[in-house]
């Protein structure tokens, strides 16, 4: 697999190149220079396939002759060791689950893939990467669960402090051996700009091979792109046209869903749901992109003004608006409208959203029309305890993996906004040793 920079169509560089140094020098991000279109006799198996076959069909047609077919396999089995149900609430509407990993968000498929792709790539190597990662939420959690104990790899997380639930911190600082945490005090655009001006610091770069597993990396988007096929394959009423609404921050699950179907994967449209951080929103209204600051929401992890995959989804359908805007759908959804839905649907069918997916549904019931609706589960309500259990009066079960963490303590720096002070404490960590 060849890929291309969105600054420079003529920057091409292979797979093992853009998985480990995740983003170009030119700041474009890569992207497939071709997509292949999956065979009908694919399509047609696909209900008998599991979630890891479908996986290894599809990701070796797209790594044939970067990554042999037995590391491959091995890779994904290892990844995805974990269901995704897809919950039927009514005949046209189902939500598919992708918080069966082990941190409870969407957020293992990407980080468990790339991690262990990362690892295969560097084994044999002398190589060593430090991977920084921004996180509003979720990222940072699955980044670490994902990388932890890895080889030759540190990872080096910066979160917002006190913007982010008890457990999602606790998900973050607890793990010690090559995953370090680091509370910023600010906001997550601030910590999204400390690791941007780190990747460009010259001096930095003198002791540090920096990587990326926010979504600017390939990888994550990738084995994000798989389980639109696992959602197709178990939706029973294939009678309508398919919608799938995507719970949306930064974008690379939006932009992974639009891969998949490139490949050829039957979805009609795609729904953006946008908290009340709506660029994307008032892009797809008006044709024009204005990246606009943060606000707070309850569904923090898509507290994004400036979205980073953005790019990505402009590259792929040539910066055309009218093309882009009738296959994405989007809207952008109050906290009032995010409660109203987290109740209405314990009273209703008895399901609980967490914020994230809440926002989902509320984007949904704006555009439900004629479609097969699939709606993103991003998050378990776990994640979200304390927003949740006031909003529906019950208590609700927090997963033994979750639970153990919770007794552990929290390891993490406190450090301001300041760049310099940021430099400091990384060159300080490892230039001197
Ligand atoms: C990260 C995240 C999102 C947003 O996903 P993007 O790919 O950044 O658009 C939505 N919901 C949850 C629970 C998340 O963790």
């Amino acid at each position: 697999m060849l890929l291309y920079s969105t600054n420079n169509k003529d920057n091409i560089v292979d797979l093992k190149t853009a998985v480990l140094d995740a983003f170009p020098k030119d700041k474009g991000l890569y992207m497939p220079c071709e997509i292949p279109v999956l065979k009908n006799n694919f399509f047609n198996s696909l209900s008998e396939l599991s979630f890891c076959e479908l996986s290894f069909a599809v990701c070796s047609k797209l790594f044939k002759g970067f990554i042999p077919e037995k590391n491959l396999e091995k890779i994904i089995y290892t990844s995805f060791d974990f269901d995704i149900p897809l919950v039927e609430l009514d005949d046209n509407l189902s939500i598919l689950e992708l918080y069966h990993g082990p941190t409870l968000a969407f957020k293992d498929f990407g980080a468990r893939f790339m991690a262990n792709l990362m690892s295969f790539f560097l084994s044999n190597s002398n190589q060593k990467r430090t991977i920084l990662v921004a996180t509003s939420g979720d990222t940072g959690g699955a980044v670490a669960a994902g990388f932890y104990n890895t080889e030759n790899i540190n990872v080096i997380i910066l979160y917002p402090s006190e913007k982010v639930s008890e457990m999602q911190e606790k998900q973050l600082t607890t793990w010690g051996s090559n995953i370090k945490a680091i509370e910023v005090l600010g906001s997550f655009d601030d910590c999204q700009s400390l690791v941007k001006e780190a990747f460009l610091d010259q001096d930095l770069s003198s002791c540090f091979q920096f990587s990326s597993a926010n979504s600017i990396n390939i990888a994550r988007l990738i084995s994000q792109s798989l389980y639109y096929f696992e959602a197709i394959k178990k939706t029973k009423n294939t009678i309508n046209d398919i919608s799938i609404t995507i719970p949306s921050g930064n974008f690379g699950n939006l932009t992974a869903g639009l891969l998949a179907r490139e490949m050829g994967l039957n979805i009609k449209q795609f729904i953006a749901a946008n908290n009340s951080n709506n660029s994307f929103t008032n892009y797809i209204q008006t044709g024009e992109f204005l990246p606009k600051p943060s606000i707070q929401t309850i569904s923090n992890a898509m507290d994004v003004g400036n979205p980073s995959n953005f790019p990505r989804i402009m590259n792929l359908y040539g910066s055309t608006w009218n093309i882009i805007k009738d296959i994405v759908k989007a809207h952008s959804i109050s906290e009032q409208e995010t409660t109203k839905y987290i109740q209405e649907y314990y009273t209703q069918h008895k399901y609980i959203l967490d914020p994230h997916t809440a926002v989902g549904i509320a984007a949904t019931m704006k555009n439900r029309n004629n479609y097969t609706n699939i709606v993103l589960a991003t998050a378990h309500p776990a994640k979200f305890k304390e927003t949740v259990e006031t909003l529906i009066n019950i208590d609700i079960e927090i997963p033994s993996e979750l639970l153990k963490l919770l007794s552990k303590d929290k390891r993490s720096i406190r450090m301001s906004n300041n760049y310099e002070q940021f430099k400091e404490l990384l060159m300080f960590d490892t230039c001197s040793t």
